[in-house]
């Protein structure tokens, strides 16, 4: 990748939107210097993202599975939908990184710096200066695209509800058939109650593997190795699966907040992704309005 020249746009952030945004950038044509900070060094398989493919969502041609229906169950009873439009679809978070590091590798106007942490950003008449454990550095314009607990996002007001949507996933491996690959289950509320609002999220991607997430809406933080023992628990009861293999493990604790993010900091500073609100509070999707988001801004720089 280049040096950058002075006075560049810098992208705080390369997750999913930081990342998105500096390659929906170059897309859009523009031709001025883009960097890109992360704290981060790699880029492992971290997440799996689904949502429910309208058309459109730029990177969906990435989905590796997709459901033509979906349930939802409790001990009393079960609810399948369909929609043969709209397709609940799975895309692995690798895959969509290795695609966006590969596009701002390959172009001359985009730097990737790694290893550094941001602790602040502040406009002048100027431009904008970020503050990095690297010392400071310059820029037109800045994006914020350092996730939901970011640190310019500290001192939120009070008064805000914040519930956490909190998981734990493995995607397992039996040794006979178990599961039916056509139906998504996105909330299965046959476990137990007593910790708050508690389901199972099972993703079928073939009789035999499936990702299954044991998810909690509330305040209270569930212990991993209790989350790992309701799936074993779950699986054996649920879908008579006693053995299984553990072929990866994902987490996450999704802010369920009526706080507004506020997408626009100033006039040279603004946000995308979970910095900008892009999480649903009702649902915890958020891949969708952060691809359409950073669409827009794109659009909006190159014209
Ligand atoms: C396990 C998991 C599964 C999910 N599944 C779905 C799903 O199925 N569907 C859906 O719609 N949504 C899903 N989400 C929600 C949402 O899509 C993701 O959280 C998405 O990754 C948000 O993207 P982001 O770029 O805003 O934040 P992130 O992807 O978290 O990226 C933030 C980046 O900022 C960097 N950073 C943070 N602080 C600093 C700092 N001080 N200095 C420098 N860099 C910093 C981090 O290293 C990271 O690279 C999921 C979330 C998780 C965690």
């Amino acid at each position: 990748m280049s040096r950058t020249t002075p006075e560049p746009l810098i992208v705080l952030g390369a997750g999913c939107a930081g990342l998105s945004l500096a390659a929906a950038l170059l897309r859009a044509g523009v031709r001025d210097q883009i960097l890109v900070l992360d704290r981060r060094g790699d880029w492992p398989d971290d997440r799996t993202w689904c949502f429910w493919d309208t058309g459109g969502i730029p990177h969906a041609d990435l989905a590796r599975h997709a459901w033509p229906a979906w349930s939802v169950e409790t001990p009393a009873a079960r609810t399948v939908a369909r929609g043969r439009r709209h397709r609940y679809v799975h895309l692995r978070s690798r895959e969509l990184y290795d695609r966006l590091l590969a596009e701002l590798e390959a172009a001359p106007n985009c730097e990737l710096r790694t290893s550094v942490t941001v602790t602040g950003v502040r406009e002048d008449a100027r431009g904008v200066e970020v503050s990095t454990s690297a010392g400071s550095v310059r820029g037109r314009r800045a994006w914020d695209a350092m996730g939901g607990a970011g640190p310019l996002l500290r001192g939120r007001p009070d008064g805000a509800v914040e519930l956490r949507q909190a998981f734990l996933g493995q995607e397992v491996e039996t040794a006979t058939a178990a599961f039916d690959p056509g139906v998504a289950s996105l909330m299965d509320f046959r476990v137990s109650q007593e910790d708050g609002l508690h389901f199972v999220y099972v993703l079928p991607f073939s009789p035999t593997r499936a990702l299954v997430e044991d998810t909690h809406v509330g305040r209270r933080p569930v212990a991993p190795a209790v989350r790992r023992a309701t799936l074993r628990r779950y699986l054996g009861e649920c879908w008579g699966v006693d053995a299984f293999t553990v072929l990866g493990e994902e987490r996450g604790s999704l802010a369920m907040t009526s706080w507004s993010f506020p997408p626009v900091r100033s006039e040279r500073i603004a946000a995308v992704g979970a910095a900008a609100g892009a999480i649903r509070p009702s649902s915890g999707y958020a891949f969708v309005r952060l691809q359409r988001h950073v669409q827009a801004v794109a659009a909006a720089v190159a014209a």
